[in-house]
């Protein structure tokens, strides 16, 4: 995975992950984003890696060259490692070339879906030709290890626990739903929450926002929302904006089903808010389970059972937006 040429300060570094959902074929893709970056006056970097960790290397080595952006050619969880290598207010923007399974994020920014043109976009916003960089918020989940020191990860789309964490755990576990997920794309998600869903009790937290009275509660699934969208179907944080500060909560009391018969409401974002659903605004929540700890999820990929705390990092990355943001992202 080692970068042919030194990166200058201003260069492109583009990290393909070759197991992503809709991979094209690495070398076509190498010479693509090459291809782009000369129309742009921009000279390019094509890293292919082989792991998360890589990718999260590759950006620590982007940013310390002064690269001006970084893109992920995957999905979500490329951009996620991506994401664990840049330092908060990183100067290095991050940048997506959509080729995941569900592309939640260039969902959200309107992104172009086809590679050269997603590219072109955002080279244009990170000019200023069209669009422009944007700083938004992220999130930060704190876990513990086994041997009890914290360790943290960031979240750009959103964290959430239960039914939708315990479908992302039954597809990483079940070779049966990984080969539907390969074959349906996002709504094998569905199908292994459905599978999730039957049988299993509600988890019972005790959760504290911004320092707050701790409240107890049983949830069948909790989202924390930097952006709207859980997946691409559901807008279960319509309000939710990325450079507000604050982070979106959204709880389903009650048994998982609960959660799943309410899920097609959220599909425009038409949810029933009342005793059984609710949402908050926060900067800092702090969460333990009493009992089995829920399942996690960090941005579609597994997250820590450990974790107990999460915080909004403020206009902590530069992305790039070639869409006004007031038309995207509530900006
Ligand atoms: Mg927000």
């Amino acid at each position: 995975m080692q970068m042919t040429t030194q990166v200058q300060p201003d260069d492109i570094v583009f990290v393909i992950n070759p197991n992503s959902g809709h991979a094209l074929n690495p070398r076509a893709l190498n010479a693509l984003c090459h291809a782009a970056c000369d129309q742009a006056g921009r000279t390019a970097h094509v890293v292919t890696t082989r792991t998360p960790q890589d990718a999260t290397e590759t950006a620590r080595r982007a940013h310390d060259s002064g690269a001006a952006a970084i893109f992920g050619c995957g999905g979500d969880g490329t951009l996620s490692s991506i994401l664990q290598g840049l330092p908060v207010g990183s100067p290095t923007a991050l940048g997506a070339v959509p080729l995941g399974t569900a592309n939640v994020w260039a969902y959200e920014t309107n992104l172009p879906m086809t590679p050269m043109a997603a590219i072109a976009s955002q080279l244009a916003a990170l000019d200023g030709d069209r669009g422009s960089p944007l700083w938004i918020d992220t999130g930060k989940v704190w876990s513990t290890r086994p041997d009890g020191s914290i360790a943290s990860q960031r979240f750009l789309l959103m964290a959430s626990w239960g039914l939708d964490a315990a479908a992302v755990n039954g597809i990483a576990a079940s070779n049966r739903r990984s080969r539907i997920k390969r074959m349906l794309g996002e709504p094998a998600y569905f199908l292994s929450a459905v599978q999730e869903a039957v049988g299993q009790k509600a988890w019972s937290i005790a959760y504290s926002l911004d320092g707050a009275e701790p409240q107890t509660v049983d949830v069948g699934l909790m989202t924390i929302g930097n952006t709207r969208m859980l997946g691409t179907w559901l807008e279960v944080n319509p309000n939710a904006t990325v450079v507000d500060g604050e982070l979106d909560l959204l709880m389903f009391r009650g048994a998982p089903w609960r959660a799943l018969a309410l899920s097609p409401f959220a599909r425009h974002g038409w949810l029933p808010h009342g005793p059984g659903v609710s949402n908050h605004r926060f900067r800092r929540l702090e969460m333990s389970p009493i009992g089995e700890a829920p399942p996690m999820q960090i941005d579609g990929e597994i997250g820590p059972s450990t974790a107990y705390a999460i915080d909004i990092e403020a206009q902590a990355l530069k992305v790039l937006c070639p869409v006004p943001t007031s038309e995207v992202l509530g900006g």
